[in-house]
């Protein structure tokens, strides 16, 4: 017993998840429902995933107290977001486990180490330079041409840390230029693709792996909006993505649930625009439309179990709700073949995904 009188959850049967967010909470609801404990630590209080899990742990993420506690009492850690210090992923790889590692945590927490690793793995990429200051960003220019892409290295997500570079604006915008560049950048060259998909893979602790089907995925301002399965495209395509992101998880050695974001180019050549070591939103869908969820899978793939199907069997759309899109939830649940997530989060701010819904139709 705990000095509060609380039984204490059994270590064994006990998952740490750094990160509360959407993707902590449906990590949590997949890991009860298979008979296991979560903890979470995240830093704010009654956060997403607190309500699915047994505990939660407020603290910073690189807090050692609140890591050492993580360690003891939990068999397995995770993280749902990659903006986790590496130093606490070696931590917890010392004390605890970690899944996946913090090698493929640390390779894409920084695009340009990022597009790196991809290239010494025989994957493609749209064409990048680093760049440090307005100097480099003009020569970085003449390789890449325009229009161009300039981001940040790290901490850009859902589009945030990154302009696009046109003729026509590039005079207009020195003060931007200037702000971006306080942090080191990539430019890329904008890529022109027919359409962008991902896969989610998974791999376990004896190699296996599986992949789901791909997600035909729509963007507005960097944000994903909606996920369409299947994605319509001819076999030899999502055949290769599959290859290439069974190959990528190979590299990094990885244990867990893997998102890999593809450019798919006119000629039907794909480049990989980033991937994401954690469950990702555009594999919201395998849990409406797969029997077994990526969260499922991710599960399975750290606790040291076998890989569960990944086929599916219907048909499926995941559209994100962003802002105050949130409030028509009611309407969308009304529908007798869709599954709907509302998130739980108190404020509803223009951009932050707030829930999602997922529709299925027959298989075909
Ligand atoms: P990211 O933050 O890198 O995932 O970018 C968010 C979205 O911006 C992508 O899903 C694409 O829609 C778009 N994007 C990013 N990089 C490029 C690129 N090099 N060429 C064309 N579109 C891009």
């Amino acid at each position: 017993m705990q000095p509060s009188g609380k039984p204490a959850l059994p270590r064994e049967k006990t998952i740490g998840i750094l990160g509360g967010g959407q993707l902590g909470r449906m990590l949590a609801m997949a890991a009860g429902r298979m008979g296991f404990n979560t903890i979470i630590l995240d830093p704010t209080e009654n956060c997403p995933a607190r309500q699915f899990a047994n505990e939660q742990i407020v603290a910073n993420y690189d807090n050692d107290t609140a890591l050492k506690l993580l360690a003891k009492r939990c068999f397995v850690t995770t993280y749902e977001f990659e903006n986790i210090p590496v130093s606490s992923t070696r931590f917890l790889e010392s004390n605890c486990k970690i899944h996946p590692g913090s090698k493929a945590l640390e390779t894409s927490q920084d695009r340009l180490t990022e597009k790196q690793f991809l290239v010494s793995a025989g994957l493609n990429t749209a064409e990048f330079v680093p760049v440090l200051n307005r100097a480099e960003l003009d020569a970085a220019l003449q390789k890449t041409g325009l229009p161009a892409i300039l981001k940040t290295r790290r901490l850009g997500y859902d589009g945030k840390g990154q302009i696009r570079l046109e003729r026509e604006n590039l005079d207009g915008m020195p003060e931007k230029i200037d702000d971006i560049l306080q942090t080191d950048c990539i430019l890329e060259s904008m890529v022109d693709f027919e359409c962008e998909i991902s896969i989610i893979g998974a791999r376990n602790m004896d190699g296996q792996t599986a992949c789901f089907d791909p997600a035909r995925n729509t963007h507005e301002d960097g944000i994903l909006v909606q996920s369409v399965v299947p994605c319509g495209l001819a076999d030899e395509i999502t055949q290769q993505a599959r290859i290439q992101t069974e190959r990528l998880m190979q590299e990094l050695d990885y244990i867990g649930v893997i998102g890999v974001e593809f450019f798919v180019l006119k000629t039907g050549d794909l480049l990989i625009n980033e991937f994401a070591p954690r469950v990702h939103n555009s594999g919201h869908w395998t849990e409406a439309a797969c029997l077994i969820s990526q969260f499922e899978q991710h599960i399975r793939a750290i606790t040291g179990q076998p890989l569960g199907l990944s086929c599916r069997h219907s048909n499926c759309l995941m559209q994100n709700l962003i802002g105050d899109s949130i409030n028509d939830i009611a309407k969308y649940a009304a529908g007798k073949n869709t599954l709907v997530h509302d998130y739980g989060k108190q404020e509803i701010r223009a951009g932050r995904k707030m829930g999602h819904f997922t529709t299925i139709s027959p298989r075909n």
